[in-house]
């Protein structure tokens, strides 16, 4: 099982997911929001197999952070995966738009530099602008927007793009999400929970919840779990060859 967007560092008892995901084989790609972050999380995690760290700014905390530029320059050498950054264009964030910009321009081109990375990136409200920075940016790496809710046009220009996409527990069970999965290339499409800020029964979502939106992929795709699990699986595989 896959979960390729999750802040294992927030939840409530970190280790004991770790844990958890070590023995049930989960692959987890723990996403951080801040560059300070991403040294903690890395230490939580250690050598766990499966289990790895990617270096973000989240939208969110792009005004506040935008100081941890440098640190982020500083660790992006030493990483595969950048996440979580993205732009979002909701009201309450609008505020923080030109930061937020500033951000993920900086970010895009510091990956840039570095040859590309894989890319977990949020594009709430703002799956159009995000599109149009990364193609600004080719050269940038693997975006795999996460949990998109943004138009079918969009969708279209970023699978135009080489994007990939990361589908969660509420995807699968929303209209909106079930008509975008249904144009996503299937050899792009990785399985991801968000946990712990989605909930699952009212409780956080855990990784192996990623078996959630793998029932809903059989389910679209009219195949069982199992050839479901495999796809995703040999989607990562792939996914990860095809950056340094
Ligand atoms: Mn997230």
């Amino acid at each position: 099982m896959i979960d390729f967007h999750c802040h294992l560092d927030l939840y409530r008892e970190p280790k004991r997911i770790l844990e958890e995901c070590i023995s049930r084989r989960v692959f987890v790609l723990a996403v951080t929001t801040t560059p300070s972050a991403f040294a903690g999380t890395k230490a939580l995690v250690g050598e766990a197999p499966r289990v790895r760290v990617a270096l973000g700014l989240h939208p969110e905390l792009a005004r506040e952070r935008l100081g941890e530029l440098t640190l982020f320059d500083k660790l992006l050498p030493e990483v595969k995966y950048v996440g979580e950054v993205g732009l979002d264009g909701s009201l309450e964030l609008k505020h923080t738009w030109t930061s937020q910009l500033a951000v993920f321009r900086h970010v895009l081109n510091s990956a840039r530099n570095v040859g590309g990375r894989i890319m977990s990136i949020h594009s709430r409200r703002a799956a159009k602008e995000v599109v149009a920075e990364l193609q600004q940016c080719p050269g940038a790496g693997i975006p795999v927007l996460h949990w998109y809710s943004g138009s079918q046009r969009d969708l279209k220009l970023a699978i135009e793009l080489g994007c990939w996409f990361s589908v969660g527990p509420a995807m699968v069970k929303s209209k909106s999400g079930i008509d975008s999965i249904k144009l996503m290339p299937k050899d792009r499409i990785l399985t991801e929970t968000d946990g712990p800020f989605v909930t699952v029964k009212d409780e956080p979502a855990y990784p192996w919840d990623a078996e959630i939106a793998e029932h809903g992929l059989a389910r679209l795709w009219e195949c069982s779990v199992l050839d479901v699990r495999r796809s995703i699986r040999t989607n990562l595989l792939r996914l990860t060859t095809m950056c340094a």
